[in-house]
């Protein structure tokens, strides 16, 4: 099996099934949890992720960004429900029918371009109705006119209405006020459809991270977990105490380099740091080039044998520079933990969101195709994916 040396993530997948299991303990067994694995898991692999969740009862789909993640997901054999979460292209319903992978459905002409391809292919096309609450990105507005929309997409035969959700812009902030005046617009919404129109089958669905963590009054008939799949925070904001959360995924390299360097040198590129008295300095090979932020830059720090070692100067493409003067041992093919823990040392996605003012959500998508996933299971390696095989 290879080993990989320059830089790796590794994926603890015993962690993920216990912040599943700590999830599902929050939400309750009422509501069903929908996996949102879209951005290929946020960054940590869809596919090894759903195979996990796949065995889990209480898991009852997937929530993806694009056809094409919907796609991948089936291909790997992924079996329960998909749907994508925002807009389809056209081109890509038939595809989509004939796989079983609903969409995200909010205007008339899906609805009758969805109808027109489901009748082509000869099979019913899945949809979940997406209602603006309040975000402004898509969905149907939940008056009236929403009101006609469902009666129109219930009267095609065409079309199985699986689902109704709306989404939160604001469920992460403390101040809930408008989270809980998004939630009223939709719950009176589903309280009309439910004595106008029927559906009693339609799971409505609106709360996602945030929103599983500080409001369980939103739970409905399924929640949307996405970033605490991860063992990641949606906010700093929301309840970090009931709901046992650890991050699953570590990234990891060596040193590949070390020098002992005399004051008044300058350190990479634009010469940012300087040195003002001797310093011994190791030589990292990981950059921005592997989604590793620019914006660390004499800002961030790395692990080496259990302590912090501060980033000298810009961090390069492909490599970067650490202060490892008061750190003894260190020599090329040390291990450097650049996010996750060494010793009663972390560094958590979190942290280097703040650091780099970026967010940790993004810093996750962001993870390089460079840098090979390992999966572990009870310590041992399960799956390698090297996107550049
Ligand atoms: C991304 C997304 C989610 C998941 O959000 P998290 O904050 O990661 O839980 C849920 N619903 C929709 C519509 C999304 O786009």
């Amino acid at each position: 099996m290879a080993y990989y040396e320059r830089a790796w993530a590794e994926v603890d997948l015993d962690a993920f099934t216990r912040n599943l299991y700590a999830i599902r303990k929050t939400v309750g067994s009422n509501a069903g949890i929908i996996g949102v694995i879209k951005t290929d898991g946020y960054g940590h692999g869809a596919v090894p992720l759903a195979r996990e969740m796949e065995a889990m009862d209480f898991v009852t789909g997937y929530a993806v960004a694009t056809a094409q993640e919907g796609f991948s997901l089936r291909k790997a054999g992924i079996r329960k429900e998909i749907f994508v979460l925002g807009y389809t292209f056209p081109s890509a319903y038939p595809e989509m029918i004939r796989q079983r992978i609903g969409a995200a459905a909010f205007t008339e002409q899906m609805l009758s371009d969805m109808a027109g391809a489901a009748g082509a292919v000869g099979e019913k096309m899945q949809i979940h109705i997406a209602v603006d609450t309040g975000m402004s990105r898509i969905g149907i507005r939940p008056d009236d006119s929403g009101m006609e929309f469902v009666r129109r997409a219930k009267a095609c035969s065409q079309l199985e209405i699986r689902g109704i959700f709306t989404h939160f812009a604001e469920s992460d902030e403390t101040d809930k006020a408008r989270a809980n005046a998004q939630f009223s617009r939709f719950t009176s919404f589903a309280e009309r459809i439910r004595n106008e129109v029927g559906l009693a089958q339609v799971r409505f669905h609106c709360a996602n991270s945030a929103a599983i963590l500080d409001l369980p009054e939103t739970r409905l008939d399924a929640v949307r977990a996405g970033i605490i799949l991860y063992g990641l925070w949606p906010s700093d904001e929301v309840d970090h105490v009931h709901t046992e959360l650890e991050p699953i995924l570590s990234l990891y390299s060596h040193v590949i380099y070390v020098k002992e360097l005399e004051a008044g040198r300058e350190i990479s590129y634009g010469g940012t740091f300087r040195t003002s008295a001797p310093m011994r300095v190791a030589t990292i090979p990981v950059g921005y080039g592997d989604g590793y932020p620019r914006q660390l830059s004499n800002k961030g720090a790395v692990l080496i044998r259990g302590k912090r070692a501060p980033i000298l100067g810009r961090i390069c493409m492909d490599q970067f520079m650490a202060d490892v003067t008061e750190i003894p041992g260190v020599e090329t093919g040390t291990l450097v933990t650049l996010i996750g823990r060494d010793g009663g040392e972390k560094i958590t996605m979190e942290e280097l969101g703040a650091l780099s003012g970026r967010f940790n959500y993004e810093l996750a998508c962001c993870l390089g195709r460079r840098v090979p996933r390992i999966y572990k299971k009870e310590g041992k390696i399960v799956q390698i994916r090297d996107f550049e095989e």
